[in-house]
């Protein structure tokens, strides 16, 4: 499908929309390198066969050849057609069988007679093929020859990681997956605008480190994340980007926590600018890889945008036609906003308190005092506030550690400044 874009991000959806991007394949591989000329990109191997929490990575899977065939040799479907006749992790068959058994293998969408499905069994091995619900009728014989040549072999799971390292070690991690042959909006859709953004965000000096992750769907988060639990604690909030390029509007999904500040922030912006917003709760509006990042044990309040749902989803008709350029450019700036704003929120703001006081500071005499009765939290952290004013730790630092509000903690921390009590470093 060559066409002449201008536009970047669709001329990698272009570019990679055809590949079988299984989620351990040469496609998936071939994707995230041409990715790697695009923007700097650490990639992550993990081996099949590793034990990550409770999965197991798989094997790579490959497919030469496939298709069905009457005992005649009238070829009735062939992967040649298209990548998406045989189901993703099929396992290798060869043999005659009655029309019977063969319609226990085949996947159709009657609702959509015309498309081909996309099918997969990563974790159970069986294996199928994907045929146009409108093609079932023309299977008149009794018997039929299946083929499928494919091969499950040690490979690598690959995990795409570029790190855009800001003042701060807290992160904002972003997150699509890269998996899914020919597929555009689902979601090479979101890893397009992902790799814009990360190109962007690395001119500019930021406050946050920015961490955009290409990986194969769940099993690539619960390898990830198992696999560097240690930087868990630095991955602050996060948000997952997917199926944003077809006609839909936007909607919001929130954190499994709801009212986090990515939530709030995210909210505020997309409530402005996006029209007819649609937001939901954690898992009401489309389910993903927020389930691992957002769940037990790792619990990174994570948002996620999307345009879901859409009707050619998992089906041949999720080609580059059914994406708007427009779209495209709408979801990246409500992404850019989003950052934008956590940027401004605390860059600009932020600095180092250091105190000129001795001894605990006589709150009530400097108007210092919190009443717990309208501020409890606030009333609780005070002296914790004023312990930690000895120069090493920012405004954002104390918030943090405090698991507090920025906002409430700089004004607090002001009034210290106004009244002589600090000064700022
Ligand atoms: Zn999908």
């Amino acid at each position: 499908m060559p066409k002449n874009h201008k536009n970047t991000m669709m001329e990698l959806i272009d570019a990679l929309w055809f590949k079988r991007r299984d989620i351990i394949s040469d496609g998936f591989d071939e994707s995230l390198k041409y990715i790697s000329k695009i923007i700097p990109l650490k990639i992550h191997k993990i081996p099949s066969g590793t034990k990550c929490w409770t999965w197991t990575v798989p094997e790579k899977w490959s497919v030469k050849e496939a298709y069905i065939e009457e005992v005649s040799g009238k070829r009735i479907l062939d992967l040649n057609d298209h990548p998406l006749h045989v189901m993703s992790y099929s396992l290798p068959v060869n043999k005659i069988i009655g029309k019977k058994e063969l319609l226990k293998h085949l996947r159709s969408r009657p609702d959509m007679p015309k498309a081909i499905p996309f099918e997969f069994k990563y974790y159970e091995r069986d294996w199928g093929f994907c045929i146009q619900h409108e093609k079932l009728k023309e299977l008149s014989k009794e018997k039929y020859k299946v083929f499928i040549d494919s091969k499950f072999e040690k490979g690598n799971l690959k995990v795409g990681d570029c790190t855009i390292r800001g003042k701060s070690k807290k992160t904002i991690v972003l997150v699509s997956h890269l998996c899914h042959p020919c597929q555009a909006n689902d979601d090479l859709a979101g890893v397009s605008i992902l790799v814009d953004l990360a190109k962007e965000i690395s001119r500019r000096n930021n406050f946050y480190t920015y961490k955009f992750l290409f990986l194969p769907e769940t099993i690539g988060s619960v390898a990830y994340l198992s696999g560097n639990e240690k930087i868990i604690p630095n991955l602050k909030y996060g948000i997952f980007l997917e199926m944003p390029g077809n006609n839909n509007n936007l909607t919001l999904q929130l954190s499994r926590q709801g009212n986090t500040k990515i939530d709030r922030i995210a909210k505020k912006i997309m409530q402005n600018k996006c029209p007819n917003l649609k937001i939901g709760g954690f898992r009401e509006i489309v389910r993903n890889d927020e389930m691992v990042f957002n769940g037990p044990g790792v619990d990174i309040p994570m948002v996620s945008i999307s345009r879901w749902p859409y009707s050619e989803y998992h089906t041949s008709g999720d080609s580059p036609k059914i994406i708007s350029v427009e779209k495209m450019k709408e979801a990246k700036k409500t992404v850019l906003d989003i950052l934008r704003a956590f940027e401004n929120e605390i860059s600009d703001k932020d600095y180092v308190p250091k105190r000129t006081f001795k001894g605990p500071v006589f709150l009530s005499g400097y108007g210092l005092w919190i009443d717990w009765r309208k501020n409890k939290k606030l009333n609780q952290n005070v002296e914790k506030i004023m312990l930690r004013l000895e120069g090493d730790k920012s405004v954002f630092d104390i918030a943090d550690e405090l698991n507090m509000d920025f906002k409430e903690v700089l004004e607090y921390v002001d009034k210290f400044f106004k009244k002589g009590l600090i000064k700022k470093i």
